[in-house]
């Protein structure tokens, strides 16, 4: 999933951050509620983990004013005021879901995860190309009914692939789909990850699946 997190505290942004992105998540920062409030509204998200307390605004104000805008991003509010009241009040702006600092890092992610099924968009069923399968919930990917393990970008890099087979992804999509936003596209870091993905999903398989499209991108045949 594509994941915004609002924090201000850089401890605990990064803390959050490098913990969703091990679970395979992409992960975009905003220390304020002007800066998320401006890459919600350029950036499909899939998911705003929310903290209340941010330095020129309450997050629950935030999300108050997103949903008026009629955005329906799933939000995640993640703070220290731990009352009723102030549950009732982040629920109430709007959010789907609440979680008080200090939190176990496994609950989040369990939240996170539930909040994407409750999306209910077809993006979590199983996908498959030629015996290549892809468990979207768990992350898990398989070729040849072994597991194959991926980093998160790699894993990403998959997903998107395999989600347009039979289409040319640019290396432009990917940067957009797979990297942070702020990434120089001169770079070849595209490339050097294809190089990498190949290595584990075709390397030791006589079907090679990842296609380079001279000049316009990368595909995955669709084998169906
Ligand atoms: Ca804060």
């Amino acid at each position: 999933m594509r994941i915004l997190v609002v924090e201000d505290e850089p401890k605990v942004a990064s803390f959050i951050k490098r913990g969703l992105e091990q679970a395979q998540n992409v992960v975009d920062v905003a220390t304020t509620a002007a800066e998320a409030d401006y890459l919600v509204s350029i950036q499909e998200y899939d998911l705003v983990v929310l903290d209340c307390m941010l330095p020129d605004e309450d997050g629950r104000k935030l999300c108050r004013r997103l949903r008026l805008r009629g955005v329906d991003v799933p939000v995640l509010i993640l703070t220290a005021k731990d009352s009723t009241a102030d549950k009732v009040l982040g629920l109430d702006s709007g959010a789907d879901d609440y979680l008080t600092k200090p939190f176990a890092f496994t609950e989040l992610l369990a939240r996170v995860r539930a909040l994407g099924r409750r999306r209910g968009r077809p993006l979590l069923q199983p996908l498959a190309v030629a015996d290549l399968c892809i468990d979207p919930v768990r992350r898990r990917v398989m070729r040849g009914g072994r597991n194959i393990a991926l980093t998160p970008k790699e894993y990403a890099l998959l997903e998107l692939l395999v989600r347009h087979a039979g289409q040319v992804v640019t290396r432009a999509e990917i940067i957009e789909q797979v990297w942070d936003m702020h990434f120089d596209p001169t770079s070849n870091i595209v490339d050097v990850m294809i190089k990498m993905l190949r290595d584990k999903i075709d390397r030791n398989f006589e079907l090679k699946l990842i296609r380079t499209v001279r000049g316009a991108g990368y595909m995955i045949e669709d084998q169906s």
